[in-house]
This record gives structure tokens, C-alpha cells and sequence, in this order.
């Protein structure tokens, strides 16, 4: 079996990223390392710094997801910062934010995406891959599933349904982390960890 250390603090993406790829061994980041640093200014940037890190303190090929959420109204923002939108940095503060920001603009003025990026490092080099989901702003938070900007993001996939009104493999089906995930078997190609064999398991 492969093994990959996922270099991320955030519970969530990991239970996403372990549930949507359970062929692989991942081995969480050993809590004396700290958070991975974060200073790029691009998601490919960021993804590899995390998984360079990993990869540095470990010797381990490792694996960073760095996603966020881009606002058309917003000329792109949060974007990079999605995670440090609102000075507290919490997803209902973060939440809130956006909406004060949008107002009361129309559905036609809240398009967005979320977009992910997929980086791998390792002996053999950094390797990365990307996915995206488009959707717009609600007006309101729904559901109780997902994390983050979820309850206020609307996926174009799933008219009707904010995106933490889906059952998880739903989210997955759809989202840009799945998007991105579909190309890990590509990329442990390129690393030289998977000759052919697709270990992705998608609903
Ligand atoms: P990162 O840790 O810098 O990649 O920050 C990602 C941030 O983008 C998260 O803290 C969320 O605010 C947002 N985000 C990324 N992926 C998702 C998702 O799947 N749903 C909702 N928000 C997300």
C-alpha cells in the first residue's frame, strides 16, 4: 500500500481526503511540527509549501491540499486568504463577512468557486494537480454538513442545495477537493509510486 503523510491541520480536508482516496496509507503530521507554513500567494504555491514541509521533517512523500473560495463580485477574494478572511478567522465570522461584503447584490451578481490544489513531494521532485467547482453566494447559511464557506456556497451542480445540504459522498462527487483528487493517480505516476494502477475511489 502506498504511504503518504497528509500534511494539513484541518480535520475536515482530512477526513475528506482519507475517505475519498482509502487505498492509501496516510500518516498524520507528527503534532511536535506545528502548523506547515503558508506564505505563498498562489493555492500552487501554498500546496507545495505544506507538502514540502511534510516531506522535509518526514523524508516521507507527502501530500497538501490548499483550497479556497474566489468571489466574482469580490474581484477574486478571499481566495488564498479564505482561511484568514475575517480577523478572527472562524468559519461563522468568515461567513458572515461575506455576506455583509456581497449586501444584497442579486443571484446574478454572487457567482464563485471554490478551487483546490493537489500538491505531492517527495525524493523524486514536487508534483501537483487542480480542481475547481463553480456555484454562487446564498443570501443565508444552510445545512450542517461540510465546513467552512459550505453552508453559504451553491453549488451550480446541485440546483436547490447549498453545498452542506449534501451527504458527503455527494460533496465529493462534486467539489473541487474531488475534482483535484481524481488526478492523484496521475500524479503518483509521475512521482514513480504507481505504475498505472488508479487508486482513487470515487462514488
Ligand atoms: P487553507 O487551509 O489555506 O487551504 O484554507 C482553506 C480555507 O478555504 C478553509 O479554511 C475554508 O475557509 C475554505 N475552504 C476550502 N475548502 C473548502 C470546502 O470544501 N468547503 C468550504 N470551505 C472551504
Amino acid at each position: 500500500m502506498i504511504r503518504l503523510v497528509l500534511a494539513s491541520r484541518n480535520a475536515h480536508k482530512i477526513e475528506e481526503l482519507r475517505r475519498m482516496v482509502p487505498t492509501v496509507e496516510w500518516l498524520a503530521l507528527p503534532a511536535e511540527l506545528g502548523d506547515p507554513p503558508e506564505t505563498g500567494s498562489t493555492f500552487v504555491q501554498n500546496a507545495e509549501q505544506k507538502a514540502r514541509f511534510a516531506f522535509e521533517a518526514t523524508g516521507l512523500w507527502s501530500l497538501a491540499d490548499d483550497s479556497g473560495l474566489e468571489v466574482d463580485a469580490l474581484g477574486g477574494r478571499p481566495g488564498v486568504y479564505s482561511k484568514r478572511f475575517s480577523p478572527e478567522g472562524r468559519d461563522d465570522t468568515n461567513n458572515a463577512l461575506l455576506l455583509r461584503e456581497l449586501g444584497d447584490r442579486p443571484p446574478a451578481e454572487r457567482g464563485a468557486r471554490f478551487r483546490c490544489v493537489i500538491a505531492l513531494v517527495g525524493p523524486g521532485g514536487a508534483f501537483s494537480t487542480s480542481g475547481a467547482c463553480e456555484g454562487g453566494i446564498g443570501f443565508e447559511a444552510r445545512g450542517q454538513g461540510g465546513f467552512g464557506y459550505d453552508p453559504l456556497f451553491l453549488p451550480v451542480a446541485t440546483p436547490g442545495l447549498a453545498m452542506a445540504e449534501l451527504s458527503a459522498s455527494e460533496k465529493d462527487r462534486i467539489s473541487h477537493r474531488g475534482a483535484a483528487m481524481a488526478g492523484l493517480p496521475a500524479l503518483l505516476a509521475a512521482a514513480g509510486l504507481a505504475p498505472g494502477a488508479p487508486p482513487l475511489v470515487r462514488p
